[in-house]
């Protein structure tokens, strides 16, 4: 029953995680703003295993706009960028779109985006114009971007910011990675020709808090960092090999100096101070092997990165516009216990 037959120009990526008190809101305002753009669109939204009423609501929405709107369900929370890249796998626009569902980004900057993409880019990042977070947040999030600006290769202005736009070339190619741990808007520039930022408001979270944990955020920075630089594990090996000339400097002075002056009772609080540093430093380097080894461990035990529980999804006659995709001939609603790794 579907009321087009050529596949979407653009679809929009939406990551939904305990967000029923929000999401009425963000129905209300996506679905105009998209259809004042006069672009072929879809909407695919991915449940990332709410323990709220938010898959009802979506399956409800599904219904309603059933032409337009697609909704991957997840059987457990495994995170908004794994969310996302489910998204990808289902979405069938040359332009993809990726939107929180707290209408954080206002749904009606998207236009901006699409504009600035077929100006030839095929990559839009943005800006946050007047950061509507916590101090804390806004603060802690500069200096991460500091950190990871200077470890890794990947040069974005506003890491945090999820309203973004991708090329169908660089959406295929994230398509084809099967990293269990990873920061869409990162891998995104990795494969990148031509990107390009622009501003975009930022307005408080419309209902609902924050779905990041203190411990979420920085298991997320870790996954940043880890997953495009080994320098965290070089600059471990400088370290090391400052350390070891360090101490055999401080080795050879304490000998001179005992056999110039005698032993010293002081030089046991010395030895104190520097066995807690170093130690310091060996459980710091040991805790960052393991956030490596973590990874690499998740990786090759090769399970399936997310499980989709349900598609529900009333477009499947419509013809994918690039061979990649199975996708489109992938379901009727609701399908079940399709994996995809
Ligand atoms: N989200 C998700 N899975 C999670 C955490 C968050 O799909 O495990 C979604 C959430 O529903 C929202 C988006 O990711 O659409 C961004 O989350 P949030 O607004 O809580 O993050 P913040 O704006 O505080 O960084
Ligand atoms: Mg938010």
């Amino acid at each position: 029953m579907s009321t087009f037959v050529l596949p979407p120009a653009v679809s929009v990526v939406v990551p939904v995680y305990n967000e029923e008190a929000g999401l009425a809101a963000l129905f209300a305002r996506l679905y105009p703003a998209l259809d004042a753009l006069g672009e072929r669109y879809e909407i695919i939204f991915v449940n990332d295993g709410s323990k709220d009423r938010s898959a009802a609501l979506l399956a409800a929405q599904q219904r309603l706009r059933p032409d337009v709107t697609r909704a991957i369900l997840f059987n457990g929370n495994y995170g908004q960028h794994m969310a996302i890249l489910a998204g990808f796998e289902h979405s069938r626009g040359d332009i993809v779109v990726t939107l929180d569902a707290d209408l954080q980004n206002p749904p009606e900057e998207i236009g901006k985006l699409v504009a600035k993409m077929r100006e030839g880019f095929d990559y839009v990042g943005t800006i946050r114009r007047q950061r509507q977070d916590s101090w804390f947040r806004r603060n802690a999030s500069v200096a991460m971007n500091n950190l990871r600006e200077k470890i890794t290769h990947v040069r974005m202005t506003d890491q945090g910011c999820m309203l973004r736009a991708y090329g169908r070339d660089v959406v295929d190619t994230i398509n084809r990675c099967s990293e269990v741990n990873t920061f869409v808007p990162a891998l995104a520039y990795t494969f990148s020709l031509r990107p390009t930022e622009i501003e975009v408001a930022h307005e408080e979270r419309a209902a609902g808090e924050s779905k990041y944990s203190l411990f979420k955020l920085v298991r997320l920075n870790f996954d940043l960092v880890t997953g495009f630089s080994l320098m965290p594990l070089q600059i471990m090996s400088f370290l090391g090999i400052a350390l070891a000339l360090a101490s055999g400097a401080l080795f050879i002075y304490l000998m001179l100096q005992r056999l110039l002056f005698g032993s010293q009772v002081q030089g046991v609080f010395t030895l104190f101070a520097i066995t807690f540093c170093l130690l310091g430093v060996l459980l710091f380097s040991m805790g960052l092997l393991g956030e490596y080894i973590g990874r690499i461990y998740e990786q090759v035990r090769g399970r399936p990165r997310y499980v989709v529980q349900a598609v529900l999804d009333d477009t499947a006659d419509v013809q994918p516009a690039h061979g990649l995709h199975e996708a489109g001939a992938e379901a009727k609603a609701p399908s079940l216990a399709s994996s995809s790794r």
